[in-house]
């Protein structure tokens, strides 16, 4: 028997392997790959499949700055070393000997955030922010069909899943007075799936048909909003403060190599698009992800990703289509994710209609925006090899009061 038998949980087996950075209690964090309910040395168990040197220096480093900032090439080929390792039965005794149960470990940030771009990505997120904003105007804005609407988020606050985040305060608005300061009253998530980048970038626009090489992996991502602060501000210069608090993302990065069985073509194109973000002929890069967000342990949403209608390829080659470089550990978020069903849509600002519908938990309690206490994970199942299903890492937070 092979490692991989001997520790593979339901989606976590020998061919996804996603990375993340841990420490146990006495030592460094260290660049690992999950199995299972365990931790594996990246860098050991590329040294046992055989691994040339510089694979493995890549990996015996705290994260996964250094192998991003190498290419697909070699990205495939580390990829490649860790599956064989874990399969080879005759390395199976020292592998099990040495994983470190989850229990044990610290998990910190996988990599180092370079910069950060949210997307507005789904059509039914947009339109029903849209209906919920502005009611009695059309729910798109003249420009969504044209171009994936994104903004600079902040890098530096983006944090791993299982820190707390403090409600934030800042500039509420009143109905019939001037605004008021204070802790934000209309806290929400968004469910959101985060792109990381990597390899050396060319100047200038990265074709679609270019997107692998540069898209190294996938986190789900909490996209933190104040819906209060964020709707006083965000006219003309679109959001700041409402969301730049937090953003959680996953302490494990499914590699994109993973995902082939999930991928799906995007909806429909029902508006022409410029060259570089017609994808017609393209390979397809909507993936089959449902997310589900739980709230204190109650599954109050289902979302599905593969409706989102801009794809990650065309965010990648929207925002560098005006020449903007890119840097290994830039990352961006598709938005938030929707569906067409009352059950899929991917924030409470939509599952209550801004708080004029709200939400009745299992034990009775009726919620619009989060309480402090709450506690919110999105997990995500993508498809896998085999009809099976891929467990990609979870993204939790506790929301506690103002500091
Ligand atoms: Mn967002």
């Amino acid at each position: 028997m092979s490692a991989a038998e001997h520790l593979t949980t339901a989606g976590l087996g020998a061919t996804h392997l996603p990375y993340g950075s841990y420490s146990t209690a006495a030592g460094v964090p260290k660049l690992g790959v999950r199995l299972g309910d365990h931790v594996l040395d990246a860098a050991a168990l590329l040294r046992r499949a055989g691994a040339a040197p510089d694979d493995i220096a890549v990996t015996d480093t705290a994260n996964l700055d250094a192998l991003l900032a190498r290419d697909r090439a070699a990205w495939d080929r580390v990829h490649a070393g860790l599956v064989h390792a874990v399969s080879d039965p005759a390395a199976a005794e020292s592998i099990v000997a040495e994983a470190v149960p989850l229990t044990e470990v610290t998990l910190h940030l996988p990599f180092t955030v370079a910069d950060y771009v949210d997307f507005y990505g789904n059509e039914f997120h947009a339109s029903n922010v849209g209906r919920i904003f502005r009611p009695g105007q059309p729910p798109l804005t003249p420009n969504w069909k044209h171009l994936p609407i994104g903004y600079h988020g902040r890098a530096g606050t983006i944090v791993p899943s299982g820190t707390e985040v403090p409600r934030p305060r800042g500039l509420r608005p009143e109905p019939d007075d001037p605004p008021t300061f204070g802790s934000s009253r209309r806290l929400d998530i968004e469910a959101e799936v985060g792109f990381v980048l990597g390899s050396p970038a060319p100047q200038g626009q990265i074709p679609l048909t270019a997107a692998a090489d540069h898209i190294f992996g996938l986190v789900l991502t909490n996209d933190w909003s104040a819906r209060d602060i964020q709707a006083f501000e965000y006219v003309p210069l679109g959001p700041f403060l409402g969301k730049s608090f937090a953003t959680s993302i996953a302490t494990w990065v499914t590699p994109l190599a993973c995902l082939d069985h999930a991928r799906i073509a995007p909806p429909q194109r029902d508006t022409p698009l410029a060259d570089y973000l017609d994808d017609s002929a393209a390979p397809p890069w909507a993936f089959d992800i449902v997310i589900e967000i739980v709230l204190n342990g109650e599954v109050v949403s289902r979302a599905p990703y593969g409706t989102t209608y801009w794809t990650a390829a065309q965010m990648l080659s929207h925002m560098t289509v005006n020449g903007a470089t890119l840097r290994p550990g830039d990352f961006f978020a598709s938005g938030t994710v929707s569906g067409p069903e009352r059950g899929q849509r991917g924030c409470f600002l939509e599952i209550t209609w801004g708080g004029a519908e709200p939400l009745t938990l299992a034990d009775g309690t009726d919620i619009t925006f989060l309480r402090d206490g709450d506690e919110v994970t999105l997990r995500g199942k993508a498809s896998g090899p085999d009809g099976g299903l891929l467990a990609l890492g979870e993204c939790t937070g506790r929301v506690v009061s103002a500091r």
